[in-house]
Formats: structure tokens, sequence, C-alpha cells
């Protein structure tokens, strides 16, 4: 079988445990027997980052700016119990906090749909992608535990001196405060990267605020959204017949559930947080959940929305077999296949990803599915499989439609 050939490298970032496990048997089974594959390779194993002092992160992230595309495993971030048991120097950030604000980038989440699996919501037809603001808000908060009588304000002291200030309130009684902020700039890119987002999968987006009750808060998204939309994206949106809709956040929800789906909904960071569970838990689950980092320049990072799924990793590691899923991390290689694709001009890399995706899908359609599948099936019940059966079940159908 001739190799499909690329032209330009995607910066591939390895990560750690079951996922990582799963990375090499992806690579090995579904994509390196078809394409000459081009990477550049970053190793984020939680060892590596250790060794390196992080510096491999920083490097992988200033990659994805060179080369536009990137692929990335899930990774641990460390906490107390993470740092004794890899005996870490340092409780590293989050590689994707990192990589993120290397990037400035917006995160979007988009679930995977199989005909057999129902959505909780009937109504839903077509995927609901979440584009999360992934800055500021109460993630940046400072709080206040108000101990009794008193005066809470908000004061903002300019740079020559000068003082503006709000009393949030007289306290008489023991109470709470927080303070919270943003930035327009952050704002701003977060609408850049929602409205390309858009045109580039031809989508209507809506976006959703509570800017009746915050309305310089909140105003400020909307009025800053309103204001990027009509500058720069208005006539494509016309011309390519999507729309953007603006409406607040409890009448997005009540018509997003009765709505087909197909559409995407950007969110404020918190609403983000929230929504982005409740809808990938209606669609099915977490491990059918993809997910791209895209920044306003246009540099895409690809991943699974899911962790390393540790506990399947603890398993493996003693000899039991696994029913890990390896969908999301299979199209996360297939979105950064067929934007490589589309950014080189190679038609056949693109092609090569949709049948790869066809195969997945195809292969769940007929019943055979990993664990965490096995109860959503409508009608009769799936084959669960292991993982390394359920890839070679893909690479079969992969290969029957191969040009020879
Ligand atoms: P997780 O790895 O997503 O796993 C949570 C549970 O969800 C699993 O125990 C498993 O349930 C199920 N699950 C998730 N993905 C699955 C898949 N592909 N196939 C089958 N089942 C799947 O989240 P976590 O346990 O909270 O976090 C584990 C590690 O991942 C942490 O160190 C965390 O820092 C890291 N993490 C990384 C990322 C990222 O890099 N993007 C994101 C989130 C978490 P059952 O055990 O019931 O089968
Ligand atoms: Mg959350």
């Amino acid at each position: 079988m001739e190799h499909l050939q690329m032209k330009n490298p995607i910066v591939e970032i390895d990560g750690d445990e079951m996922t990582r496990i799963l990375w090499h048997m992806i690579k090995e089974e579904l994509i390196l027997p078809f394409v000459d594959l081009k990477t550049e390779y970053y190793d984020l194993g939680i060892r590596n980052r250790d060794e390196t002092d992080d510096q491999v992160t920083i490097d992988a992230g200033n990659a994805i700016k060179r080369l536009k595309v990137g692929v990335k495993c899930a990774t641990i971030t460390p906490n107390e119990k993470r740092m004794a048991e890899y005996d870490l120097k340092r409780l590293w950030k989050s590689p994707n906090a990192t990589i993120r604000s290397i990037l400035d980038g917006t995160v979007f989440r988009t679930p995977i749909l199989i005909d057999r699996i129902k959505p909780a919501v009937r109504t839903w037809q077509k995927p609901i992608t979440i584009a999360r603001h992934a800055f500021g808000d109460i993630y940046k908060g400072v709080e206040l535990r108000i101990p009794g009588k008193g005066k809470a304000e908000l004061v903002y002291t300019a740079e020559d001196g000068s003082v503006t200030s709000e009393t949030i309130n007289e306290f008489e009684r023991r109470g709470i405060v927080q303070g919270t902020y943003n930035l327009d700039q952050s704002i701003e890119s977060f609408a850049h990267a929602c409205f390309n987002y858009a045109l580039t999968v031809q989508q209507d987006l809506w976006f959703s605020t509570k800017d009746t009750i915050s309305k310089t808060y909140d105003g400020t998204f909307r009025a800053i959204f309103e204001k990027v939309y009509k500058d720069h994206y208005q006539n494509e949106f016309e011309k390519k017949g999507i729309n953007y809709f603006y409406t607040l956040i409890d009448d997005a929800i009540a018509r997003v559930i009765r709505s087909k789906g197909g559409f995407i909904w950007a969110c404020k960071n918190y609403d983000g947080d929230v929504m982005s569970d409740m809808v990938s838990t209606a669609f099915g689950s977490l491990a059918m959940m993809t997910s791209v980092l895209v920044s306003p320049e246009g540099n895409f990072e690809y991943e699974a929305a899911h962790g390393t799924v540790t506990q399947h990793y603890y398993k493996y590691l003693k000899g039991e077999e696994t029913s890990t899923n390896p969908t999301a991390t299979i199209f996360a290689w297939t979105g950064a296949l067929t934007k490589r694709g589309e950014l080189d001009n190679l038609p056949g890399l693109v092609a090569f990803a949709k049948s790869l995706e066809t195969a997945v899908i195809d292969v769940l359609e007929s019943g055979i599915c990993t664990k965490d599948l096995g109860t959503l099936y409508e009608g009769v019940p799936p084959r669960v499989v292991s993982s390394e059966e359920f890839i070679r079940e893909i690479r079969a159908k992969v290969e029957a439609v191969q040009p020879n």
C-alpha cells in the first residue's frame, strides 16, 4: 500500500498513563501503516516535564505557534498525591493552561454522535459545540469573609493616583464579598476565535451572558462581541448564510434544550465550565468529546476532552485487559491531519482522516464498543471489546477502503 506524503510536520505532544498507551497503539495501527507521518515530537509525560523543569511544555506551545497544528495526548496535572507518586521536584502547572496562555486560545468542545446512542435530550440531532472563554472571572477572583458590621467597597486607583469607588454593601452582620475581573483584549480574542470557528465549520454562533443584571461587566462582553462582529465578520456571515445570535444565558439554556443542535454556543468562563459537562453528559460520554484550542492567529491544537484515565492505567500495569475508549484521541489525530492537509493543500491526507473517522463511527454503529458505551446503546446490546480489539476492528475498516 502506498503511503500518503506530508509537507509540513504536526506538533505531536505525548502525555501520560492510559492515554499514552492508547496514543502509541493509535499511531502504530491506524496512522503509520497509511501515512508517511511527519511530526515534531514533544514528550509531555510527567517525568520528562519534571526532568526539563517544564521547559518541554513551553517548547511545545511555541512549536504550535510556528507550525500552526498540534495534537496533544492527555497529561497529568499534578497535585500533592501525584507529586509523591512520581517523586516530582515541584507541583508543575497544568500543561493545558501553559499552552493556552502561549497561544491565547479558546477551547471548542464537540461531541461525536452515533445513531445507536441517543442523546438524553430527544430533540438534539446534531452536535452542540461549547466555546468556553478560558480567562478571568471567578477563576481569577478574590474573596473576603466579612466578619461583621462594616463597609465593603470596590476601589480603583489609577496610575495618576486618582480614585474611583463604589460601595458594595454596608454590612450589619457577617457575610461575603467577591471581586472578579476580565480584560477587553482577552474578550476580543475570544470573540475573534468564536467568529472564525463559526465560519470554518459554517454553523451559527450563539453567545449568552446576563447583561440585564450585570450591566457593566456582562454588558462589556456583549458590546465587544457586537463590535467585533460588525467590524470584521458580519459580511462573511451573511455570505455564508450563518447567523450571530445574542441572548440572555437563561433564555439560551431554554432554547438549547428545545433546539435540534448544530451550532456553537459561546459561554463565559463559568457558564462554559458548567454547560460543557451538561452537554457532554447529555450527548453520551466524556470519551466521545473532542476538544480543539484555536488561537486568534489561526493555530490549532487538537486533543480529547477527557484525562489520562488513571484507574484503567493501574489495571493495565497489573496486566489486566482494559476497555478504554480511544475515540476522542483518534479524532484528535484526524482533526490535526485534516487541518494539516487543508493548510498544505493535501486533499489525500484530508480524505484519509475522513475515512478513519468514518471507520470509527462504522465500528460503533455495527455494535462493537468499549465498556464506557456498553450500557448506552438502544436496541440490541453491543459487543464490548478491549481497546486493542476495538482499534483492530477500526484498522480492518480503514484498510478495506484505502486505494491500492
Ligand atoms: P479522566 O481521566 O477523564 O477519567 C475520569 C473517568 O471517566 C475514568 O475513570 C473513566 O471512568 C471515565 N473515562 C474518561 N475517559 C475515558 C475513556 N477514554 N474511556 C473510558 N472511560 C473513560 O479524569 P480524572 O480521573 O479526573 O483525571 C485523571 C488524570 O487526568 C488527572 O491526573 C488529571 O490531571 C488529568 N486530566 C488531564 C486532562 C487533559 O490533559 N486534557 C483533562 C482532564 C484530566 P471509569 O473509571 O468509571 O471507567
Ligand atoms: Mg468542569
